[in-house]
């Protein structure tokens, strides 16, 4: 998997921390002159006012990631996609992810042929003449994708609201740590705020999640107390 932030909200003669555009938007809600800590866009992150996080956005590259991560992805609507497409690209000698617990339970070779044995299948559909749109149909969930995506920072701290959480698929989880380490040179802020629902709020942590990990206790469990 990689993952590049390949582009974000600047200000024109001014680059920088894009929460400089936060902070001048959301200046104009008080009357107030925007400040260089960013203390009126973080009092509205903190009283949950995140709308003005929504005029600063985030471009990945993203690549060597598998389809069924794609799935869980595209669900999150408030982010932009343009992704490798199945019915313009042939997908003959694609790459693939296998999965650790594959590794671990030593069964990679089998994996692996069980692969080029689809490969063949999908050249074979290709040779008859079978249009790439549906010789994709023998395609696994494990083929690799490449994708650019582009969230503003609402989204991408909601989504990682859910998707940092370690119930998380371990794919998409490692996208997003990687998406979060990418972010922090440019704006930490976000970076910072890029947590699991259950650190919300990091000195009050509580798992909202039925079955949780156990790092972090129920919310009845703190109210027991
Ligand atoms: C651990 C885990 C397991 C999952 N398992 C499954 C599964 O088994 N099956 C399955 O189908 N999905 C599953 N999902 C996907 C999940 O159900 C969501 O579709 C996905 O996480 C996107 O989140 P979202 O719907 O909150 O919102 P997003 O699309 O990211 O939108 C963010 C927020 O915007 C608001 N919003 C967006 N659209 C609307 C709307 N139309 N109306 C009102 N408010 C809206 C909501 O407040 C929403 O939370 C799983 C997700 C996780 C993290």
């Amino acid at each position: 998997m990689t993952v590049e932030l390949i582009a974000y909200t600047q200000m024109p003669g001014f680059p920088g921390n894009p929460m400089a555009v936060v902070e001048q938007a959301a200046s104009v809600c008080y009357d107030s002159r925007p400040t260089e800590t960013y203390r009126i866009a973080n009092t509205c992150k903190a009283s949950g006012h995140t709308s003005v996080l929504e005029h600063i956005s985030f471009t990945f590259h993203i690549s060597c990631v598998s389809r069924a991560l794609l799935a869980q992805l595209t669900r999150h609507r408030h982010a932009s996609f343009s992704v490798r497409s199945q019915r313009y690209c042939s997908e003959w000698g694609f790459k693939h992810v296998t999965p650790k617990s594959v590794k671990v339970m030593g069964m990679e070779d089998a994996f692996e042929n069980r692969m080029s044995e689809i490969n063949c299948a999908y050249r074979w559909l290709q040779d008859e003449e079978v249009p790439s749109e549906d010789a994709r149909y023998v395609l696994p969930n494990a083929c690799c994708t490449e994708l650019y995506m582009t969230m503003n920072a609402r989204a991408l701290i909601e989504s990682s609201r859910q998707r940092l959480c370690s119930r998380a698929q371990w794919e998409i989880r490692g996208m997003f740590e990687a998406m979060r380490e990418a972010v922090r040179p440019v704006c930490p802020e976000v970076a910072d705020w890029m947590r699991p629902k259950c650190e919300d709020d990091p000195k009050h942590p509580f798992c909202p999640e039925s079955k949780g990990c156990g790092r972090h206790p129920k919310l009845e469990e703190v109210y027991k107390k």
